[in-house]
């Protein structure tokens, strides 16, 4: 029987709702208990797939190919398990499906209606995620902040589950107190305005979580218990912190976990956040530094400058050093800055190791080129992740194997040298304008060749450890491209001794490049930094990482 956590925002968005919920996820899982957690986002989107990263930030993938927030990212990476489709609700999705029912009939006829439709819909999916996982706790996060027009349906499906399961649904408020510089002191009114509309919704919060840049006083939780209408140990006391890997263990501090328990009524199983403190008093005791770059370009919204979005990258990147024992500084690099003046580049020498992230679109492209040649010829460690892998090949076919003004079909159609192309399936999608969930996605397999500089980091750092009778292992990582290395240049490149380690085996597609012969180059097709967790990251960024130390 599955017990269902509701976890809304209050005051604005941005504070940390994801990671609470993580949190929370985590905390249950430390006491024994089956954990999943869903996201909502409100947005009329099927997917995240569409949106540009000024709208969205990062877009995550999981294994069966959903593209989705960033928060899904958060959960796996906190709960240490791979989520699937079942595990993200948008309000496009909702609707999409309704549709599809009345068209085939599926409501008998009657007059489909946006209440109690849309929500009976979204309690549906809950409670199918429930019984698919069998998870003792379905946590739900709904996106945007209570008040809001576009989430409202899903409060309404909270409280109708509500109504249906009281003994087993509670809900948490995660709400922001400002401490205004002009009065000095931590305000809760807007809490409480927080509140109200919560309860205007039919909805009565069970736990509040104080988002705060300081940690709640005495005062200040009273008037939140008094004026909320929660009791005061249900108050908890959530302050800025820099790792974030250390909120459920602040959370703790508080009684959270046994706090909801007791909410259910029931007892935990076993004890312990122990491997999970380990690993954040080693991010927080090391202090030898390795100082990594990543070159990617930059967005302007409105005043401020965003960098295109790669929390995945750089929780990797952490993880994987932690591991290594040293503290990651990661600096982001302007591409274009390479376009302008090329001495730039020397600056790379201050670095232990670059990455160049994944990407779309042509702005940016050359100064990445020159980047990747300079880690090349210097060699800088280098870290490709699809786009960077694409551009890796260009370089090495326009500089090494001499294929003048070689390109990617992505950016160049009518290129001489298209090192880089589409398949057959990709080119009809595009010509039907068939935008939606048609890259290629998710989990594809990968035959890494024996005794690559590839296969002795996986082996070395033990993941899904297949092999095939040669001894080379089968791996799986998560894909989101639609274009691909075009085999017809692959003889050329092995010639001038460019190493394709990772193939797919089901189309022959390149999946890893390497250069031997250097400290550390490798460039995959995948996306691995969507694969890495604190407690697990990931043999390629654990490889890396020990190479860019070494050539401190
Ligand atoms: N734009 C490239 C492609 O579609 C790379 C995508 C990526 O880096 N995720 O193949």
């Amino acid at each position: 029987m599955a017990r269902y956590i509701f976890v809304a925002g209050g005051v604005m968005s941005g504070i940390g709702k994801g990671i609470t919920t993580a949190s929370i996820g985590k905390i249950l899982q430390s006491k024994g208990f089956k954990v999943t957690a869903i996201k909502i986002d409100p947005y009329v989107n099927v997917d995240a797939g569409t949106m540009n990263p000024v709208e969205h930030g990062e877009v995550f993938v999981t294994k069966d190919g959903l593209e989705c927030d960033q928060d899904i990212g958060n959960y796996e990476r906190f709960l240490g398990e791979e989520l699937t489709d079942d595990n993200y609700l948008t309000t496009g999705r909702v609707y999409q499906t309704v549709i599809n029912k009345e068209r085939s009939l599926e409501y008998n006829g009657k007059c489909v209606e946006v209440v109690p439709h849309i929500p009976n819909e979204v309690i549906a999916k809950i409670k199918r995620t429930a019984r698919k996982t069998k998870a003792d706790f379905v946590l739900i996060e709904i996106g945007g902040t209570v008040g809001e027009y576009q989430n409202l349906l899903f409060l309404e499906a909270a409280r109708m589950m509500k109504l249906e399961k009281s003994k087993n649904v509670i809900f948490v408020l995660v709400s922001y107190l400002p401490v205004p510089k002009i009065i000095g002191e931590m305000k809760t009114k807007p809490t409480q305005y927080a509140v109200r509309t919560l309860n205007s919704a039919g909805i009565q919060p069970d736990i509040i979580i104080a988002r705060s840049e300081a940690p709640l006083d005495e005062p200040r939780k009273n008037k939140i218990s008094v004026f909320c209408n929660v009791r005061k140990e249900d108050v908890i006391s959530a302050p800025d912190i820099g790792l974030i890997y250390e909120v459920p263990i602040n959370f703790e501090k508080d009684n959270l976990g046994k706090i909801i328990l007791n909410k259910f009524g029931i007892k935990a199983r076993k004890k312990g956040l122990d491997e999970w403190e380990k690993m954040v008093n080693t991010a927080k005791s090391t202090n030898k530094k390795v100082k990594i770059a990543i070159i990617g370009k930059y967005f302007q919204s409105g005043s401020f400058f965003v960098p295109d979005s790669y929390i995945s990258i750089i929780e990797a990147v952490k993880h994987s050093s932690w591991f290594n024992k040293v503290k990651p500084e990661l600096s982001w690099l302007s591409s274009s800055a390479y376009e302008k003046n090329p001495e730039e580049l020397k600056k790379l020498k201050n670095f232990d190791g670059v990455i160049i992230p994944g990407g779309f679109g042509k702005r940016g492209l050359e100064g990445k080129i020159k980047a990747i040649q300079y880690c090349r010829e210097k060699k800088i460690p280098f870290l490709g992740i699809c786009l960077g892998m694409q551009l890796a090949v260009i370089e090495f076919g326009r500089n090494v194997c001499n294929l003048k003004n070689a390109d990617s079909v992505e950016f160049n159609p009518k290129t001489k040298y298209p090192l880089i192309d589409l398949m057959p399936e990709q080119k009809l999608a595009l010509k039907e304008k068939k935008y939606g969930k048609t890259m290629r996605l998710g989990n594809y397999k990968c035959l890494i060749t024996k005794n690559s500089r590839a296969y002795l980091a996986y082996l070395k750092h033990g993941f899904n450890k297949t092999k095939n009778k040669k001894g080379d292992f089968l791996i799986e990582e998560r894909h989101r491209h639609r274009y691909e290395f075009n085999n017809e240049f692959k003889k050329i490149f092995e010639e001038k001794g460019l190493v394709f380690s990772g193939i797919n085996p089901e189309k022959g597609l390149v999946e890893i490049i390497e250069i031997p012969n250097h400290p550390f180059f490798i460039a995959g097709q995948f996306h691995p930094e969507f694969k890495s967790n604190p407690l697990s990251p990931h043999p390629l960024f654990n490889e890396f990482i020990r190479s860019a130390i070494k050539n401190k």
